[in-house]
């Protein structure tokens, strides 16, 4: 199978480091276009980018140069797939562009998340929320662009462990604290002397990302917008001295009982895209580590080499009903590895650029995947 172009925005950062790393021998994808700031652009990538993977950064792409952040400067080169690894009052300026001319645009911000027409996905979790795309303005208009999200890096491995609960036992409320590693902030991130030997108890605007996000991504698709899930969700941030992969202790309260058994066998059946064959889904997206003393970030954080959510320390609760502990890694599951899978699953269901069919049907037009 011919390999799909895709370009990378941001693709010099944290997130972007980590595009490069999954996506440089996909099956289905190729980087073919580079783009970072205008500080970047002309660039080679290995001399605009401070690369901190513990793989190294591959040939081809260290001699590749970074192009102008612009859809406009040279449409005839820009990949029709887009990842965006851009802060996010960046993003609120070039995603719309991109979208515009014509790109899926695969964001990781959270400029667009909790906008009506944008699809916040977390696949084995909500893809039948991702024909929401098709009513945003430059869909309709032909151009075949648009603009799909994946959550905040606390959300999703929250929500993996969440989903299959809510889906047999029902969420009536939920308390969440985090421990958040510092590669969330991106490079060079918080100073060294603020995180060492410390935890900072304040991530700007995380706990409302986290907790408006959780209902968007729970809730249902009523054909033309999200029904939210009237869960209430309580978060507390924390920026701890971790590198990769955050933490989260959850107390929940579910709508019917559950026991123990019942919540363990909820997690170890929860597999629904094995059946789809994408080559970023984990075999198991929520693993129970049995251990006392974890989920650990040192020990869990690459599971599933890094898109699975380890839980542990499930006991019950004497405010709600149940506690337990999470961890996910918040560059791969939490960012990059989530816009990977999310653009296997729009191809999967035809639903990238070129994949979608226009028809006219009376007066107005209707659009259907192909
Ligand atoms: P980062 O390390 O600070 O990287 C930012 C990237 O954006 C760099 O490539 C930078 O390029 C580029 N950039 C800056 N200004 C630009 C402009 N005007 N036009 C085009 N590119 C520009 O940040 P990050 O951690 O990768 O985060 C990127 C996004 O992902 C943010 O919205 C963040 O909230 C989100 N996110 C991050 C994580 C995580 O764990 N880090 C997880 C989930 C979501 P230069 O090198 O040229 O400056």
């Amino acid at each position: 199978m011919e390999r799909r172009k895709v370009g990378i925005l941001g693709a010099t950062g944290t997130v972007g480091q980590r595009f490069i790393q999954l996506l440089e021998s996909h099956p289905w994808f190729e980087i073919t276009w580079l783009a970072a700031s205008e500080r970047s652009a002309g660039k080679r990538y290995a001399d605009a980018c401070r690369w901190k993977l513990d793989t190294p950064m591959p040939a081809r792409i260290a001699e590749m140069v970074l192009q102008p952040n612009t859809p406009a400067a040279n449409t005839e080169e820009v990949p029709r797939i887009i990842f965006a690894a851009l802060d996010s009052d960046v993003a609120k300026e070039l995603e719309p562009a991109f979208a515009e001319a014509g790109c899926a645009v695969i964001s990781n911000s959270s400029a667009f998340r909790m906008t009506e027409d944008v699809p916040l996905v977390i696949p084995e979790v909500n893809a039948d929320h991702l024909p929401l795309l098709l009513q945003q303005t430059s869909v309709k208009n032909g151009k075949g662009g648009y603009i799909v999200t994946n959550p905040n890096c606390c959300a999703i491995g929250l929500v993996l462990a969440l989903a299959p609960l809510q889906e047999r036992f029902g969420i009536e409320a939920m308390f969440v604290s985090t421990m958040q590693a510092v590669s969330g902030a991106g490079y060079p991130g918080v100073p060294s002397l603020d995180i060492l030997g410390n935890v900072v108890p304040f991530i700007k605007n995380e706990e409302e990302k986290l907790q408006e996000e959780v209902n968007k991504l729970l809730g249902s698709f009523n054909g033309a917008a999200i029904d939210m899930l009237p869960a209430k969700v309580s978060a507390h941030c924390n920026r701890v001295a971790v590198i990769d992969g955050h933490t989260e202790c959850v107390s929940i309260k579910f709508t019917k009982p559950a026991t123990r058994e019942e919540i363990l066998a909820a997690w170890s059946e929860f597999q629904p895209l094995t059946q789809h064959h994408l080559p970023s889904a984990p075999e198991h997206p929520v693993i129970f580590n049995e251990a006392i003393d974890r989920p650990q970030p040192r020990l869990d954080v690459n599971a599933g080499k890094g898109m699975s959510t380890t839980v542990g320390r499930l006991r019950e609760c004497s405010l709600f009903d149940w506690k337990f502990v999470l961890l996910s890694h918040n560059t791969v599951r939490g960012a990059a590895g989530a816009a990977v899978l999310n653009a296997e699953v729009l191809a999967k269901m035809d639903l990238l650029p070129g994949q979608i069919k226009h028809t006219q049907t009376g007066a107005g037009r209707e659009l259907v995947s192909a």
